[in-house]
C-alpha cells in the first residue's frame, strides 16, 4: 500500500514538536506539504495558507489542521471540500457547532473527519479505563496546574475569545476522564477566574458528576510555579487510582504499575491511517461540551492582570 500524502497547516510549537516527527516516522503517511503564514520545514514545499497549497498539490489525500482553534473551522471546511481527510488537533474547534459543521460536512463529501485527543493516547490511560471497568467509583478529583509562561511564551491567542484559556490544557484533563469513566459526565457547576486583561480565564474550578452519581472536582490553574501537576486520583470500591504526569504514570493505592512507553502522537497518526483505510471518521465532543458548559454556567470571577 502506498503512503497517503499528507500536509500540515499551522507550522507552529506542536506541529514542530509532535506532528512532523510522528508523520516522518509513520511508514503510513507522507510529508508533502506545509501551510503556514511564517512556519516552514526544510526541504517540504511550503504555501502561505491552506488554499493556495490545495491549488498546488492536487494530490494531497489528508491535512492536519494544527492552528489554534478559531483558525481550524475555515480551513477543514476548505480540505473538506477539496475532498481530503482531515486530522484536526484539539480542541476540535472553538465552538461545538464549528464541528458539528464539520462532521456533515465530511459526511456528505465523504472524507473521515479525526478529532484527535492526544492525551487519551498517553501510556497510563487505557491501563486506567481497564481496571476501573470493574470498580464503583466514588469520587474524582483533578489537579491540572501548570505555569503559562513555561509551556505557553507570547501565545497571545490562547487569551483571546475562542482560545479557551486555562481550558487549553484543561481540555486534556478532561479528554482522559470522558475516556476513563463509562458512561456521560455532566457538568454541575464552575468559577472561572480572568485576568482584567485578558478575555480568557487564567484559572477554573469544576464541578461534576459521573453516570454513577460519583462527585467529581477539577481545577485547573496556569499560575503553577515550581512542581506542574497533570494528576487525576479516582476512589473506588477496589482502591485509589492515581493517573499522574499527564496520563503516563499509574499507581493503585500507591503501588507503580507498569506500562506500555509513551508513543501518544505516533499513536494519534497510526489512528487516523487507520480510519482512512477502514473509511471511518471519528469525532467525541464530550470534551469540548464540558468547556462549553462551564463558559455557559460558569460564574466569572476578575482576578490580576496578567502579562507575559
Ligand atoms: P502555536 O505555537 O501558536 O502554533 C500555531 C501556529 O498556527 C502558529 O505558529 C501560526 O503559524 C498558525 N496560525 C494560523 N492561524 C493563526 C492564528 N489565528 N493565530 C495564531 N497562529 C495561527 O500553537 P501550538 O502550541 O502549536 O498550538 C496549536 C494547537 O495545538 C492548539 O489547539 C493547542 O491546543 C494544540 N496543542 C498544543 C500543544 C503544545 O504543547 N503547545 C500540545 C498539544 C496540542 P503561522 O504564523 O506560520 O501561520
Amino acid at each position: 500500500m502506498t503512503a497517503t500524502r499528507i500536509a500540515i497547516v499551522g507550522v507552529g510549537k506542536i506541529a514542530r514538536d509532535q506532528h512532523i516527527p510522528a508523520i516522518e516516522a509513520s511508514p503510513d503517511l507522507t510529508l508533502t506539504a506545509t501551510a503556514s503564514r511564517n512556519g516552514q520545514v526544510d526541504g517540504i514545499p511550503a504555501y502561505p495558507d491552506i488554499d493556495a497549497m490545495l491549488a498546488a498539490e492536487p494530490d494531497l489525500q489528508a491535512i492536519s489542521l494544527c492552528q489554534p482553534p478559531s483558525a481550524r473551522h475555515a480551513a477543514a471546511r476548505s480540505a473538506i471540500a477539496a475532498g481530503k481527510h482531515v486530522f484536526l488537533e484539539k480542541p476540535p474547534g472553538a465552538t461545538l457547532s464549528d464541528v458539528e459543521d464539520l462532521c456533515a460536512a465530511a459526511d456528505a463529501a465523504g472524507v473521515v473527519l479525526f478529532a484527535s485527543w492526544h492525551s487519551r493516547w498517553a501510556a497510563a490511560v487505557e491501563p486506567a479505563r481497564d481496571w476501573l471497568a470493574s470498580r464503583t467509583i466514588r469520587s474524582v478529583e483533578i489537579a491540572w496546574k501548570e505555569d503559562v509562561r513555561k509551556w505557553h511564551p507570547g501565545q497571545d491567542w490562547i487569551w483571546q475569545p475562542g482560545g479557551f484559556g486555562v481550558f487549553d490544557p484543561g481540555i486534556n484533563a478532561l479528554s482522559i476522564l470522558t475516556r476513563i469513566l463509562s458512561g456521560p459526565v455532566r457538568l454541575e457547576a464552575a468559577t472561572m477566574e480572568v485576568p482584567a486583561n485578558r478575555a480568557s480565564p487564567i484559572a477554573a474550578e469544576l464541578t461534576m458528576r459521573s453516570a454513577g452519581g460519583a462527585p467529581i472536582h477539577a481545577v485547573f490553574d496556569w499560575r503553577q510555579t515550581g512542581p506542574q501537576s497533570w494528576d487525576i486520583s479516582v476512589e473506588t470500591d477496589g482502591g485509589t487510582l492515581v493517573l499522574a504526569d499527564g496520563g503516563n504514570r499509574l499507581t493503585i493505592d500507591g503501588a507503580p504499575h507498569d506500562v506500555p512507553a509513551d508513543r501518544e502522537y505516533p499513536a494519534l497518526y497510526d489512528r487516523f491511517a487507520k480510519l482512512i483505510a477502514e473509511g471511518r471518521s471519528d469525532v467525541d465532543l464530550a470534551p469540548l461540551t464540558l468547556v462549553a458548559d462551564a463558559f455557559m454556567v460558569g460564574a466569572r470571577v476578575t482576578t490580576d492582570a496578567f502579562e507575559d
